[in-house]
């Protein structure tokens, strides 16, 4: 059994009231660390890495607001790649979860909000939606996001990518990626060479720029040094659902245009009543 397959199989014994149900992280060394992708929501803040079983040495995690990769060359996945390349992180996991608020936050409510924030739409990208990544489906989501980091340039083929979805009332995680199974999928065929100066301008990637491609200014060798499994016990699962999870009804939001690029982000005219 690999790693995430172990973790699942725990986390579901855990939640069915097996108080035994955890993992050796010893078995797992050439799997550890992982680095979890997760939502910033702060109901989430008791679930990690506890739903994963893992020592919290041995978990590298990020969080954005909705667990969103915008792109293969996003800053989350430049923070992925480094997490990576500089912190020893062996396998990826993309960890959205159920009532996610990003999902349910429509987009004429998004923008009233940034709007009571002070921000200016004028100011804001024409397609709200595409530039912030926001979704209807914490599922989708997810699957969109593995797509986007096994994909990546950034990310080689030897990393699996795991998609995962937490219910936030209970602690229980399923797959929606079994990153084991996509593992070589794009070895065959093998990933053109991405030309980053065209793409650039193109506006594809507006916000990337070569420049900022600089190695941290470190001994790579000692940095990317794996750390050492401290922990020969069995780390015990802990199921620890939220308190009152929220019965918002779900809402949908419009769905997202085909675009070949994103729009470019310049101050533009304001339109009263567009959204
Ligand atoms: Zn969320």
């Amino acid at each position: 059994m690999r790693l995430f397959e172990a973790i699942i199989d725990a986390n579901h014994r855990a939640v069915a009231g097996d108080a035994s149900a955890g993992l050796h992280p010893a078995e797992f060394a050439d799997a550890l660390p992982v680095i979890a992708l997760t939502c910033v929501d702060p109901r989430l803040n008791a679930f990690f890495p506890n739903a994963l079983a893992l020592p919290g040495e041995q978990f590298i995690w990020l969080r954005n607001a909705g667990n969103i990769i915008t792109g293969p060359l996003s800053s989350t996945m430049r923070s992925l790649a480094l997490a990576c390349a500089v912190k020893g992180g062996e396998e990826i996991a993309i960890i959205g979860h159920t009532d996610c608020q990003v999902a349910k936050t429509p987009t004429v409510v998004l923008l009233d909000r940034l709007q009571a924030l002070g921000v200016d739409r004028s100011r804001l990208p024409d397609n709200i939606n595409e530039f912030f990544g926001t979704f209807g489906s914490e599922r989708q989501n997810v699957i969109k996001a593995c797509n986007f980091v096994r994909s990546s340039p950034l990310i080689g083929p030897k990393i699996p990518v795991h998609g995962l979805m937490l219910d936030i009332g209970t602690g229980k995680l399923d797959w929606v990626v079994n990153g084991y199974d996509t593992l070589h999928s794009t070895a065959q065929p093998p990933m053109p060479k991405m030309d980053f100066a065209a793409l650039g301008a193109a506006g594809a990637f507006k916000d990337f720029a070569m420049g900022e491609m600089k190695f941290p200014e470190m001994k790579i060798g000692e940095a990317a040094a794996k750390p050492p499994v401290v922990q020969p016990t069995q780390v015990r699962m802990v199921a620890t659902p939220a308190a009152e999870p929220p019965k918002t009804p779900a809402a949908t939001l419009p769905p997202m245009r085909k675009k070949s690029s994103p729009p470019p982000i310049q101050p533009r005219p304001r339109f009263p009543g567009k959204y």
